[in-house]
């Protein structure tokens, strides 16, 4: 074995305006800089129910049960599945990008019997869809994502909850894209799970999901605790009553240890929760409202001086995140050229796209710490200049000015409503 040393983990400072992860707030990387605490001190267990109130907040949520799982936003999407779906349980999920995808891989591995609304990325699923679907399947699980990266688009998830509720199906939506920049209004909807992650519009690093979950959903999964693997709990259907197929993403477990019971499960992630409570605070402190307003300002700018240099925006203006932006790579230029140039000319990151719209659209995202106005205004600038250079034709410096005017408009718009 040679003696292999490297240098100092000392990143370069890159402008992060991809799909996440993002820049973390400097105050959530300070939180994560002090030291441990015993899992049962009376700081920690603080922390953990200090967290869980913020939480709620976020989730816009009086979900008692509501914490974090150790772990990236799949973590919390795993944890979810793992333990609202049992092997034969019907699931119906709504698959209209990558991370839609993603539930049916999850699920299909936990043996679920997968039903699917299948769309075309970019498009989002109606109500009357959703109806005939779960009308049609009788499923005991609706799933589908409420920001889907790979698309830009928002699921609409007004009245989905109480549909569910209509035919006793528990719904789960993974709000990992949307979370601490769009609403996720989780009461108002009537979901019943919800996971997310930190390193989109929350602004921190991944490796944490917070999750809030119903009264309802958490019945049903505590009903699977103590069953012992493939016995069947009697007067349960087939496939039912079977144990949760996980031990770190049993929800019936990390719930006790949240809880006041405090039954001991894995060792909290104590530099994660630091960071996580951190990234809650600052977005109650800068409250609701008008951080939903800087995304959708930081978004309408991005939108605007894209089409200022002639390009074609993804998807539909009318379901678009607020915080990340699909353009598509126009004819004759190199989508991996210009992220290049961008990378190494101006330390700027933005993104690549997967499966059906790889190599045609880039995705550029404004979520948390770099929904900004300069960052915007610097990547579009950037944009110009790296497109002008490798030919593309376009009125120079319009960009910069169209994205500036669409910020501040937000900005009148908001006085006009005050
Ligand atoms: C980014 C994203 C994830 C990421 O999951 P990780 O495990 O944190 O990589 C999951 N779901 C959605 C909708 C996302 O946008």
């Amino acid at each position: 074995m040679t003696g292999a040393f490297f240098g100092p983990t000392d990143p370069p400072q890159r402008l992060l305006m991809g799909p996440g992860p993002i820049n973390v707030y400097p105050r959530v990387l300070r939180a994560m800089s002090m030291d441990m605490l015993g899992q049962f001190d009376p700081e920690m267990t603080a922390y953990m129910n200090e967290t869980m109130a913020l939480y709620r907040q976020v989730f816009m949520t009086d979900n008692r049960r509501t914490f974090l799982i150790d772990g990236t936003a799949r973590a919390g999407i795993e944890a979810a599945l793992v333990s609202l779906v049992e092997p034969g349980t019907r699931i119906l999920i709504v698959r209209a990008g990558r991370f839609g995808l993603l539930l049916s891989e999850i699920a299909g591995r936990i043996g679920a019997d997968i039903r699917t609304i299948d769309l075309e990325w970019g498009e989002v699923a109606s109500l009357e869809q959703i109806e005939a679907a779960i009308k049609e399947h009788r499923p005991r699980v609706f799933a589908c994502i409420h920001g889907d990266t790979s698309t830009t688009m928002a699921q609409p998830l007004e009245g989905v909850g109480a549909l569910c509720r209509k035919y006793d199906v528990l719904s789960y939506v993974d709000a990992t894209a949307t979370l601490g920049g769009n609403p996720v209004d989780v009461d108002g909807w009537g979901i019943d799970v919800v996971s997310a992650g930190l390193q989109k519009c929350m602004g921190g690093p991944p490796g944490s999901a917070p999750i809030t979950i119903s009264e309802q959903a958490a019945e049903f999964i505590f009903s699977r605790r103590h069953v012992e693997q493939g016995i069947r709990v009697a007067g349960t259907q087939d496939g039912q009553g079977v144990r949760i197929g996980s031990n770190y993403f049993d929800l019936a477990m990390v719930m006790d240890y949240w809880s006041e019971k405090r039954l001991n499960h894995h060792t909290e992630a104590t530099t994660m929760l630091y960071g996580a409570r951190e990234c809650a605070r600052i977005m109650l402190e800068e409250g609701l409202e008008t951080r939903f307003d800087r995304h959708r300002r930081a978004g309408a700018a991005v939108t605007a001086g894209l089409r200022a240099m002639g390009l074609r925006v993804f998807g539909h203006d009318a379901y678009r995140m607020a915080n990340v932006t699909g353009v598509w790579i126009p004819d004759r230029v190199d989508g991996e050229a210009v992220r290049l140039r961008m990378r190494e000319d101006f330390e700027i990151e933005i993104g690549t796209a997967f499966g059906p719209l790889i190599g045609k659209i880039w995705r550029i995202g404004a979520m948390g710490y770099n929904a900004m106005k300069h960052k915007v205004l610097i990547t579009l600038g950037a944009l110009e200049v790296v497109l002008a250079g490798q030919g593309y034709p376009m009125p120079r410096g319009e960009a910069v000015d169209a994205a500036l005017m669409a910020w501040d408009a937000g900005a009148a718009d908001e006085t006009i409503r005050k």
